[in-house]
């Protein structure tokens, strides 16, 4: 299973961020905490959560996790101290790493930084590029490297065109948050006149290799043009619930097929890929008032959310994996099927029992590029 979009660092905050004593919060007051947090942690805790949150996606059944890496440094200056231990901690681990490394410039469209934002500045394009292939020399066998815009928030637009630019020449996936608050498609629209899919519509020549990390409140008219151009979604439905940022307008069924998508556990208060998955269902069929949205020919939604899980997180982060197939990595999990968890099920039905009725005690061992590891350690 592929987890496309994590900030490991933000396991720190579990359990911490869920008492409003001042009324109710949101994503901008969850921000002031995760500001809080990437202040004053060190190199020691760093390393920490990133052991801890990766471990915990090992067992979850994640064989690879593309880390959306943005907090760089270590203290006030730019030391990037924060962007190797990324490396070694998945490494240790030996879960399969897509480090997705994060240009952060302002602190808002057009405003300098804030003080909670230091330690995520990559300041200019060299240093960007410098830092990027001083770490393409030391990735192992089990990393690569994707190219971030954080968002349009935190990158000036013509910066987001030459790392959209470059990372195409590269033959790198790029990822950029976009549209997971009401606030920024506002700011965005005061600032440039258009929505901020809208710009990546109009400004970038879209192809597979852009992954827009949420579209929460995405125009369909925008969403549509996005995805009729090649592009992908990823949606982190337990994040998006957590931080009450919305549902986003899905666009699934005969109109379009699902292999645009993919999840990821984002803010990691709960690590569990079928979690996401079926909340991915369920958000929209609440939404919607019916049940049975992400089917495929023979309506089974279990095993199209599951490729999802997959193929989709392997197609977004240009991985030849997510699939068992001659030339792909060896990267899958075993499920024990004696499990209480899953019987009774009919073996036609397995996958449903797994993927909605299930969250990490039924997986038991997995195979990242075919060494075997016990997921229970
Ligand atoms: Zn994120």
């Amino acid at each position: 299973m592929v987890n496309v979009h994590s900030h490991a660092f933000q396991r720190g905050l579990r359990g911490q961020v869920d008492r409003f004593p001042r009324g109710a919060g949101s994503f901008w007051t969850w921000r002031e905490a995760m500001y809080e947090l990437a202040t004053k942690i060190d190199t020691d805790g760093f390393a920490r959560l990133c052991h801890q949150a990766f471990r915990e996606m090992l067992a979850s059944g994640i064989t690879t996790v593309g880390e959306f890496h943005y907090l760089h440094h270590s203290g006030p200056v730019n030391n990037y101290a924060f962007d190797e231990l990324v490396l070694q901690a998945a490494d240790e681990v030996g879960i399969r790493l897509v480090l997705l490394y994060a240009s952060y410039e302002t602190g808002g469209l057009g405003q300098p930084l804030d003080p909670g934002q230091r330690r995520f500045t990559t300041r200019s394009s060299d240093e960007y590029w410098r830092q990027l292939d001083r770490l393409a020399d030391q990735l192992t066998v089990r990393q690569s490297l994707g190219i971030a815009a954080h968002s349009v928030r935190a990158v000036p637009l013509e910066q987001i065109r030459i790392l959209h630019e470059e990372a195409k020449r590269r033959g790198l996936p790029f990822h950029m948050h976009i549209e997971e608050t009401k606030r920024e498609v506002e700011e965005c629209l005061a600032f440039h006149g258009k929505t901020p899919l809208g710009l990546v519509n109009d400004e970038l020549e879209l192809d597979a290799n852009l992954t827009a990390v949420h579209c929460t409140h995405s125009r369909p008219e925008d969403l549509a043009r996005f995805l009729d151009h090649g592009g992908r979604v990823c949606i982190c439905p337990l994040t998006e619930a957590n931080l009450g940022d919305g549902l986003p307008a899905i666009e699934v069924g005969a109109a379009r097929n699902h292999e645009y998508l993919s999840v990821g556990t984002d803010c990691n208060a709960r690590i569990c890929l079928n979690e996401e998955l079926r909340w991915l269902e369920y958000g929209q069929r609440l939404r919607r008032e019916t049940r049975g949205i992400f089917t495929d020919v023979e309506g089974d939604v279990a095993a199209t959310l599951f490729d999802v899980g997959t193929r989709g997180g392997a197609a977004a982060l240009f991985l030849e994996a997510g699939a068992i197939r001659p030339g792909a990595w060896a990267d899958f999990l075993t499920i024990d099927l004696a499990h209480p968890a899953v019987l009774p099920a009919a073996p036609d039905d397995l996958m449903a029992a797994f993927v909605l009725g299930t969250g990490t005690e039924a997986i038991d061992q997995v195979c990242v590029g075919g060494r075997w590891q016990d997921a229970r350690q």
